[in-house]
């Protein structure tokens, strides 16, 4: 499909003016850096230009803005009106974007390490003809003495472009990585794929839900989801505002309804919700009975191994053989089919009742009697209702479709709370029960909210009142009142998998999935891989042309070698290494060795135990890190390779994560420094030394130009980069609802059959097929994917979920994180606070930012925010440094008095370092709250780390208890830390523009 691109400009200007007040949650505190910058040039001299560009200063949400360009120099950073899914914002990291890439500590140059590790490297420059070559012989040696196991990439979100360390690992055979997916994002995706699509957790909030539930995130400060200025308008227009957060967030105050739940157990909460939803009737009963597999029939004798369905276009691998107790027309009758799942149909036989079936073979997809899909034929437009936001008058503009409903093409009632008996095709009577009343049954009727509020520390009645305002009744008949906004808290207290898929089931069990404001997947557009990362695909292709004929293999299979696929066979499916088990095999050689890595930024500290981690990647035999300067993990490495920041890199087209449909590009800037690189460059290269060809030999030259590959990722929209390039100057941010609505600008996707994609993002690999891109064809609550690999009768069941029932495996059972108050109550004597961690920071993102001066002057050091009477009893007082003490580990952060968060209750910073300390640690033992984390805690099915609901201590750091008498850190030398804005030693960080001008 070729990309129009003839769409009327929107009013982004008018609305930008209207929203300013709301930028102070995001930006209040902030300097003027546009000023501050101006200061050093001549604001009225040289050569100005504006380029429009898509940030990448904290890598979610690709916020659309201008860069002011004065003579070469960027000068000042401001938001781009156009770029609705950011509202025009730009937050305090974005502007100080600025000072990163002019940072004096930049990496300009190749270099390699002259000591050994563990110490000052005292680093030296290299060619990079010399630091490629090393690479490549190097990671040969490691691959010829270890085999491909033997070789780990690293990637983390990055302030350059995002290519994975995977591709260039893949060259020695490399199987295990580690990735920010395994804690973020990476397992919301997953879960999504087993129950709809990649990605349902993403809430398309611009499109202004009526009751807005925002889940243990926060998203005013910055992240994807259409956030930052965007929630706060959000906020002020829902009917109702829920929040569910341990913690009182920065938009918190304005909550109707705060649901202050014990860290941990959002999943027990999550099934409280779906308590009170599937007892009063709350379901979206249309979608339901139609589009989940709520109606199938399970039945506990069937044997799991008998006749697997075989579905191979949209699961992982090239296909999966299901195994299933859920009843199929071949467990009923000699030859039946094992595609035609079984249903009860209460209108059947004259309003008797009987079976009937929907068949889910990926060539059929359709009820019983029914002769062809029935796709909607007429829409109505979504007026998005932001004109009273304006403030201007107008009525909002039109944001997507809405497909008018379709109906059974025979009149039938799948029953979703049936029971009864069925007689199989050997003779034996036996019981059913639909999925609908089993999830009911053994999971969900014991979540009442007097339950679920023990579970989770929180009034019942208000959880209660909370439920009835989002799910008890629709403001607009048409599509529910929102989605669940819920992102990383979920995620990272060790029980992850279950968590998500209960909050994803339940949103789209209320008929919030796929409508305006609902949870909605990943932007799909003509950009390859999403226009994040070189496409896995491409470099696949340049390998290997890919054989149709290839033999089927399951996933499980194939990743039979990946060093967790015992502990967590799960992930044989997800493909995705847990990263205690990569530091494992480097530090213990189980269940093999891992001796070579290949990062492409990354971090050692944000999962799993950090001292670990540090210790396993001082042993590796080679390791290759590229990125922008000294940090902890760098100071590790043989070879450190010099990345382009965002504002250097050639112009690439690029997609806004999240579910809003904004795509535009990120547009050269600058010129990079010294013999800084753009990583695809690198990649190139390095795969020209190994002697593999980097595109497709077949559809143009191996290796080069770079503007070549730039032209493939966008191929399908019709145009080359540069004509791209030049449509994005002009128009500004697309909106993908406009330029492809019948793919992207309609809502209920699984109505039209744009939703049978590939993993959700490759928007050319449907089938156009009405339903959802998994073995039912329809949202599976009872998981068949989980049901085929985690049963003891088909690959068996690791040592983790032992005991369990299917049910709690297959349909998503909450269990406590690993350490809490209920799994680990021994420890709660000596460890009595309930740690939560990782909160969004107006300054930083994650660790990143600890070196520029202006995020340092307004933030110095890590905070830890403790309830005051909490405080009172341990003589803490604001702004003491105090030590944070697990049976793992202990660091100091300083004291934040703070009622918005519970008594019993800290809530502590995450993956800090001090980059003023000297190499190779600079500081981080001291302050990262990863030394705290049990490397054994973690998720049982996918090995996330449990990093939040920790048992620790606090007490007052002292002269007597802290190394040189300092209770704040102290250098090696003894040199404190920087902890205020007059510390001189920042402004040796303030920008240099040696080397460029
Ligand atoms: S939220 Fe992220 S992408 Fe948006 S302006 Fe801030 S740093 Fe840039």
């Amino acid at each position: 499909m070729g990309m129009k691109l003839n769409t009327t400009r929107r009013s982004f200007l008018k609305l930008s003016a209207a929203v300013a007040g709301s930028a102070a949650l995001v930006g209040s505190s902030a300097m003027q850096p546009g000023a501050a910058m101006a200061e050093g040039a001549n604001p009225g001299a040289g050569d100005i230009k504006r380029v429009r560009t898509a940030c990448r200063g904290c890598g979610k949400m690709e916020c659309g803005v201008w860069v002011t360009v004065q003579n070469g120099r960027a000068i000042k950073i401001e938001g781009d009106e156009s770029a609705y899914q950011s509202n025009g914002n730009c937050c305090t990291k974005s502007q100080a974007s600025i000072q990163a890439a002019y940072h004096p500590d930049r990496l300009l140059y190749p270099l390699k390490r002259t000591k050994p590790k563990g110490e000052e490297p005292g680093w030296q420059r290299i060619s990079w003809d010399e630091a490629i070559k090393t690479c490549h012989e190097k990671l040969t040696e490691v691959q010829g003495k270890y085999g491909g196991e033997g070789v780990m990439h690293m990637t983390g979100t990055s302030r350059f472009w995002g290519m994975r360390g995977g591709p260039l690992a893949s060259l020695y055979g490399a199987v295990n990585g580690h990735g920010a997916a395994q804690i973020c994002k990476g397992i919301r995706r997953d879960a999504g794929s087993l129950t709809i699509e990649n990605g349902i957790f993403f809430n398309e909030t611009v499109g202004f839900p009526k009751v807005y539930v925002q889940w243990g995130t926060g998203p005013s400060i910055s992240n994807y989801d259409d956030t930052c200025r965007t929630i706060t308008e959000v906020i002020a227009r829902s009917e109702k505002y829920i929040l569910i957060d341990p913690r009182l967030n920065n938009e918190g105050h304005e909550a109707d309804i705060h649901l202050a739940l014990r860290p941990g157990t959002d999943g027990a909460m999550a099934l409280g919700w779906t308590h009170l939803v599937m007892k009063n009737g709350w379901e979206d009963h249309e979608f339901c009975t139609r589009w989940s597999n709520g109606p199938y029939l399970y039945c506990e004798e069937l044997d799991i191994n008998d006749q697997p369905f075989h579905t191979g276009k949209f699961t992982r691998g090239n296909g999966l053989d299901v195994k299933t107790r859920l009843l199929r027309e071949c467990d009923l009758v000699e030859g039946g089919s094992v595609s035609r799942f079984m249903v009860w149909d209460s209108l059947a036989n004259n309003g008797e009742g009987g079976l009937t079936y929907f068949d889910a073979d990926e060539k059929i997809g359709l009820w019983e009697g029914e002769k062809e899909h029935h796709k909607p034929t007429t829409f109505t437009d979504y007026v998005r209702p932001s004109g009273d936001i304006r403030g201007d008058g107008s009525d909002g503009d039109v944001s997507g479709r809405i497909p008018d409903p379709t109906q059974f093409e025979i009149e039938r009632e799948p029953e979703l709370w049936y029971e009864g008996e069925v007689t199989l095709k050997d003779g034996r009577t036996v019981k059913v029960k639909s999925v609908w009343k089993k999830y009911w049954d053994d999971v969900v009727s014991k979540y009442t909210p007097e339950y679920t509020g023990e579970i989770c520390d929180v009034d019942p009645k208000l959880i209660e009142e909370a439920v009835e305002a989002w799910a008890g009744q629709r403001f607009d008949p048409r599509f529910s009142n929102g989605g669940l906004h819920y992102q990383l808290a979920p995620e990272q207290a060790g029980n992850s998998m279950q968590n998500f898929r209960a909050l994803g089931i339940l949103s789209a069990m209320v008929g919030a999935y796929d409508t305006p404001a609902g949870n909605r997947g990943m932007t799909r557009v003509p950009i390859n891989a999403g226009g994040v990362a070189i496409p896995a695909n491409e470099v696949a292709a340049a390998k290997k042309k890919k054989d149709p004929n290839e033999p089927f293999v399951e996933q499980f299979d194939k990743k039979a070698n990946i060093a967790c696929a015992e502990e967590f066979p799960l992930t044989r499916w997800t493909a995705r290494t847990d990263a205690k088990s990569c530091w494992v095999a480097a530090l213990e050689s189980k269940p093999y060795p891992i001796k070579g890595c290949v990062a492409v930024t990354g971090n050692f500290m944000n999962q799993s135990n950090a001292t670990y981690a540090w210790n396993a990647l001082k042993s590796l035999d080679f390791f290759v890190d590229m990125d922008l300067w000294h940090a902890p993990m760098t100071e590790l490495a043989d070879i450190k390779l010099p990345a382009q920041h965002w504002l250097e890199i050639p112009g690439f087209a690029r997609i806004s994560q999240g579910a809003h449909g904004a795509f535009g590009a990120n547009v050269n800037c600058i010129a990079p420094p010294g013999e800084a690189k753009f990583e695809i460059e690198v990649a190139q290269m390095w795969f020209k030394e190994a002697g593999k060809p980097f595109y497709d030999p077949e559809t143009g030259d191996a290796w080069g130009p770079v503007t070549r590959y730039m032209d493939h990722v966008i191929k399908d929209t019709g145009m080359n980069h540069e004509e791209f390039l030049d449509k994005f100057a002009k128009h500004g941010w697309f909106r993908a609802k406009d330029e492809y609505p019948e793919i992207w600008g309609t809502y209920k996707r699984y109505e039209t059959g744009e939703l049978r994609q590939v993993d959700g993002m490759v928007y050319k690999e449907g089938d156009h097929m009405p339903g959802m891109p998994v073995p039912c064809m329809k949202m599976e609550i009872w998981s068949t994917i989980m049901e085929t690999y985690l049963s003891p009768e088909t690959k068996g069941l690791p040592e983790r979920l032992k005991g369990l029932a299917p049910s709690e495996i297959c349909l998503p059972e909450y269990k406590e994180p690993p350490l809490s108050p209920v799994s680990t109550p021994e420890l709660m004597e000596e460890y009595p606070f309930n740690m939560t961690t990782g909160r969004r920071n107006p300054v930083y993102f994650h660790s990143e930012h600890r070196q520029l001066p202006w995020c340092r002057e307004q933030w110095p050091v890590p905070r830890v925010e403790i309830n005051p009477a909490d405080a009172e009893k341990l003589g803490i007082q604001q702004g003491d440094w105090v030590w944070i003490e697990s049976k793992d580990g202990k660091i100091r952060e300083v004291a934040d008095l703070y009622h918005g968060v519970k008594p019993g209750v800290i809530n502590t910073e995450h993956t800090w370092w001090l980059p003023e300390f000297s190499a190779p640690t600079h500081g981080w033992e001291l302050v990262c709250i990863n030394a705290l984390v049990d490397k054994e805690a973690q998720d049982p099915y996918t090995g996330s780390s449990q990093l939040r609901a920790y048992p620790v201590k606090i007490y007052k750091a002292t002269p007597e208890n802290s190394p040189f008498g300092n209770p704040c850190p102290c250098d090696v030398d003894g040199t404190p830390c920087i902890s205020d804005a007059s510390d001189p030693r920042l402004k040796a960080w303030l920008p240099t523009y040696e080397g460029r001008d």
